[in-house]
Parts: structure tokens; C-alpha cells; sequence
């Protein structure tokens, strides 16, 4: 296992306002473990089962990002620890993330996640969707959710145009929240976007969060 050095070598190439989360999925804790010692802080799980089990086996002080569609059953145990929900898809979702922070007394960093693929399987809003949602009074008086910004996945595919023009979709869904809902708040400022495959065309279109699995630990075996 390279992983330190992936790390290394990945943390020097990507400018320093990008922040990286490595995506853990299906990697035993060891292999969490050896990512940590190695200075990697934020990790990323798509499921909230698994996630639970890692956090519970590994040190306080990672910094588990959820990235994957999360049931709203399931929020009440992952709001205990989760640093960032970076896959926030409906406004149901939000509303139980919101009551169960309210209950532990916490305050809990999302990412609004956006459909920008032409697959038709990925989860997120539209913009409508986001729009009603950031206009409803109800939104407003959430106390426990902090909307940082948006994420998105780009289409799986070799075309490099295609995966462009879609983090340029994104960036411009970004820009035009930011100006109309989050304009006096100096909240809003995280664009998430970019894997192994796509991190540096998602960079040079504005990304500051890029999401890495396998470029740092490899092939993954489901
Ligand atoms: C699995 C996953 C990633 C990482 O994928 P790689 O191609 O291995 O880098 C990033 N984001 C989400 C939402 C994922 O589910």
C-alpha cells in the first residue's frame, strides 16, 4: 500500500483552498487508520452503517463526511458525530437533520447536492427545488443546520467536455445561490466536486472540496 504517499503527493498537487476528503467506502478501518496517521483528517462514507461501525472503531478526532443518499431513519445516529453532510437531497432530509442536531445540541455543516449528470440514478435538487426550499419560512427558522454550499457529480464518462460543462453547471448553480439566498452570510462558500477520475477538471472549474477514493486507496472490492 502506497497510501501516505498518495496523500503526500495528492495534497501537493491540489491548491491549497481545496480541501480533501478521502473516500473510505468498503476500506477496512486499518487501512483508515494508516490514511490518518498519515495527517488525512476527513473521510468520506456512503453509507451510514458503515460509517457508524468505522467511527466507532477508529479516533475521535476524524472528521467523518456522509456522501452518499441517506435515508432520513438513519440521520438520528449519524447526527451524534458527523462533521459534514455533504449529500443533503430533499428538504425532508434537511428538516430531520435539523430536529435530530436539535436534540444533541449540535450544529451540522451540509452541502445542498445537485443533479448535474445525465445518468439518471444520482440523487440531488434541481434548482426549483432549492429555490422553494431556501424561500420557505420553515428553512428559516432551522437553528441547527449550517448550508456551506453545494455538490455535485459529473457524468461517468471518458468525455471531458461533458464532465466540464457540468462542474461549470454546478459552479454556476453555486454562483447564483450564493448572490440571491446567501448574499449577507459569509457561510456559503464550498463548491464539492471532482473524484479520482474527474478532481482536476473539477478544480479548474472553481471545485474547493474534491472527493478522492481510489486514487488514494486503490481499487475498491464490493
Ligand atoms: C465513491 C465516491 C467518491 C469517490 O470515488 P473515486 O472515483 O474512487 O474517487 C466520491 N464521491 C462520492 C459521492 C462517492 O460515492
Amino acid at each position: 500500500m502506497r497510501i501516505a504517499e498518495n496523500i503526500l503527493r495528492i495534497k501537493e498537487e491540489i491548491p491549497p483552498h481545496v480541501k480533501l476528503t478521502a473516500v473510505s467506502k468498503t476500506h477496512p478501518v486499518e487501512i483508515i487508520e494508516e490514511a490518518f496517521r498519515a495527517g488525512q483528517v476527513a473521510f468520506g462514507e456512503n453509507k451510514a452503517q458503515e460509517m457508524i461501525r468505522k467511527q466507532t472503531a477508529l479516533p475521535n478526532d476524524i472528521a467523518w463526511h456522509f456522501i452518499g443518499h441517506l435515508q432520513t431513519n438513519k440521520v438520528k445516529q449519524v447526527v451524534k458525530f458527523v462533521h459534514f453532510i455533504e449529500s443533503v437531497d430533499s428538504f425532508k432530509l434537511l428538516r430531520e437533520i435539523n430536529k435530530r442536531a436539535e436534540n444533541v445540541n449540535r450544529q451540522i455543516s451540509c452541502l445542498l447536492q445537485f443533479h448535474i449528470a445525465s445518468e439518471e440514478s444520482k440523487f440531488g435538487f434541481d434548482v426549483d427545488e432549492a429555490s422553494a426550499m431556501l424561500e420557505d419560512i420553515e428553512y428559516k427558522e432551522m437553528q441547527n443546520i449550517r448550508i456551506k454550499g453545494v455538490m455535485g457529480m459529473a457524468t461517468f464518462t471518458e468525455n471531458t467536455k461533458k464532465i466540464r460543462k457540468e462542474f461549470r453547471d454546478l459552479y454556476r448553480i453555486f454562483t447564483d445561490l450564493k448572490n440571491k439566498y446567501f448574499a449577507c452570510s459569509s457561510d456559503f462558500t464550498e463548491i464539492s466536486m471532482g473524484m479520482s477520475g474527474d478532481y482536476k477538471i473539477a478544480i479548474e472549474e472553481g471545485s474547493t472540496m474534491v472527493r478522492l477514493g481510489s486514487a488514494i486507496f486503490g481499487m475498491r472490492n464490493y
